[in-house]
């Protein structure tokens, strides 16, 4: 019995203490509040169990605490269902809803207090004092069990619908704290008193510390943790205290001297501990407050990406159409099929021409941009053969307009045996292209110089202009979407910032690596590519 007794009075301060560092955790919370209150009135279920006992042998006050006792379970079982609809984010419940949920409650509390229908008497016994139920007993019965059944449902459900893991990880305590206690609690205080077992009832508010514990626990994780300034809090007063009352007691003199210094070295850690744990704590709350809007501005900008990309594809899809007709119906009329031309309309016509030559081929750059984002990518047609003729076919191409701009061309090809690699002839022709044509474009004067050379394993090929070079933050942003340094969005204002980024997804795919190097702005710019050697 006196074990017992002793459980009973360690779980009312266990309680207590819980739901008090909750309370006091964060005032301002619904959550916590309701919380501190059910924990209070678990607390009085303890105490009113324990003076039960006590005061046991008089017949008055026996009916009197008995009556309390079952009534503080209705006030325990109200506040968790209403606990358990509120949580984590303080919900404000409808008024209506709230009334319904306690209005049974009230009644149930003052019929159990105020009459004979719940509890009729207590049969007072040497062993152990028995309540005698009222006619409404079974009422009582079936309102705590469907309330706690009900909070264990709206758990189950939150459960479900909740997207955080770390809520999901606390209600899952929360359930299990609750079944436990209701189970046992259920059991020991109103199951088994009805078949006329008496000895366990005490096991009834003993089991509700599991249920604290998993609460306050998973309430403190919920809410940013300051529970630890809280707990530091409550440790530095307790001990201030200790060395105060050591202080007062000394006998002597020099003790209290030595006790005054003690009282005072304590006081002053205790307070230095317990601010510095609040430090923690506001750094800790501002960077989960950062992190939460960084999270928040990130999920935006992807989602605006998303559009932007959406709007890329469709555009050049649209764009594409008209442009094709303008392409095949330029081309028919300067091959003579509706009449002959002139020699004065040849020229505009080639313009015409290769102007949608050029559109086409910034379209086929947007559209590639968009499936790379969408995760579809280049659609390949790999061989294994000898690239030296793609780049001959390249350079001839553009040596026209090297030779046009007036720059002095230097082409070096150190390969001497045959060499092969496996390549897309389409993707990897547009890759080279693009790094000799911004050569051409951003070089003024001077010279540009195309290698090809080969290790064991790799193919290198290299372009190395004398034009308007990069800074090395330029180095850095160079093959991201979109980028043009600023050192040409005004000189050179056509252009997309796609063509590397572009080159750069082609290059990968194809097992090599592409890189760029720059001794800084007017000094000229080399790009690199590596691929790998097919062996036989
Ligand atoms: P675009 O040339 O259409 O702007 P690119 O993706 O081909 O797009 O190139 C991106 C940017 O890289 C260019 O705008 C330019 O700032 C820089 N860049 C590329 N090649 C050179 C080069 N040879 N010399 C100097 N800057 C270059």
């Amino acid at each position: 019995m006196v074990i017992e007794n002793l459980f009973l009075i360690i779980v009312a301060v266990s309680n207590l203490i819980l739901g008090g560092l909750v309370y006091f955790n964060n005032r301002k919370s619904l959550v916590n509040r309701v919380f501190g209150i059910w924990a209070f009135s678990l607390t009085l279920w303890s105490i009113n169990s324990f003076l039960f006992y006590v005061f046991g042998n008089s017949p008055s006050a026996s009916l009197l605490l008995g009556r309390l006792l079952y009534a503080t379970a209705v006030i325990i079982v109200v506040t968790l269902l209403y606990f358990t609809e509120i949580f984590p984010d303080s919900i404000n419940l409808k008024r209506r809803y709230t009334a319904i949920i306690f209005a049974p409650a009230t009644l149930l509390f003052i019929f159990t207090i105020a009459s004979d229908l719940i509890i009729e008497d207590i049969a007072i016994s040497v062993f152990d004092n028995k309540a005698i139920f009222g006619p409404l007993f079974i009422l009582y019965a079936l309102f705590i069990i469907i309330y706690v059944a009900l909070s264990v449902f709206i758990l189950i459900r939150k459960y479900q619908y909740v997207q955080n893991n770390n809520i999901k990880i606390h209600i899952h305590l929360m359930l299990i704290g609750i079944a436990t206690s209701g189970f046992f609690g259920i059991t020991a205080t109103i199951l088994l008193p009805m078949f006329n077992v008496f000895n366990v009832d005490k096991f009834g508010p003993v089991s509700t510390v599991f249920m604290v514990g998993f609460m306050a626990y998973a309430i403190a994780k919920y809410n940013v943790m300051n529970i630890k300034v809280i707990a530091t809090k409550f440790l530095g007063i307790l001990l201030s205290f200790v060395l105060f009352i050591n202080l007062i007691f000394s006998k002597t003199a020099s003790e209290f001297l030595i006790n005054i210094i003690i009282f005072f070295a304590g006081t002053i850690i205790s307070y230095l501990l317990v601010k510095s744990a609040s430090a923690e704590i506001n750094i800790r709350k501002k960077l989960e407050n950062l992190t939460s809007k960084l999270q928040i501005a990130n999920e935006d900008l992807r989602k605006l990406d998303e559009k932007k990309t959406e709007f890329m594809s469709l555009a050049s899809h649209q764009l594409r159409t008209p442009l094709t007709s303008i392409k095949g119906y330029s081309s028919m009329i300067k091959s003579g099929d509706f009449g002959k031309i002139s020699s004065e309309q040849k020229e505009p016509l080639d313009i015409i021409f290769m102007s949608t030559e050029n559109m086409n081929n910034l379209i086929d750059d947007f559209l590639n941009a968009s499936r790379i984002e969408k995760k579809r990518g280049f659609d390949y047609n790999f061989v294994v053969d000898n690239p030296i003729n793609l780049i001959k076919e390249i350079i001839d191409n553009l040596s026209i307009q090297i030779k046009n701009k007036g720059l002095k061309f230097v082409y070096e090809n150190k390969i001497n045996k045959e060499v092969k690699i496996k390549f897309d002839n389409r993707t990897l022709l547009q890759a080279i292209s693009n790094l000799i044509q911004n050569a051409i474009k951003y070089t003024n004067n001077g010279s540009i110089t195309v290698k090809i050379s080969r290790t064991n394993n790799h193919l290198e090929f290299s372009v190395k202009d004398s034009g308007i070079g990069m800074t090395s933050d330029d180095l850095k942003m160079l093959f991201k979407r979109f980028f043009r340094s600023d050192s040409v969005k005004i000189d050179y204002p056509e252009g997309t910032g796609l063509g590397l980024y572009l080159a750069e997804r082609i290059i990968l795919d194809h097992g090599g690596k592409i890189w760029a190097e720059s001794k800084g702005i007017g000094k000229g710019s080399s790009f690199f590519i590596t691929l790998p050697v097919v062996k036989e």
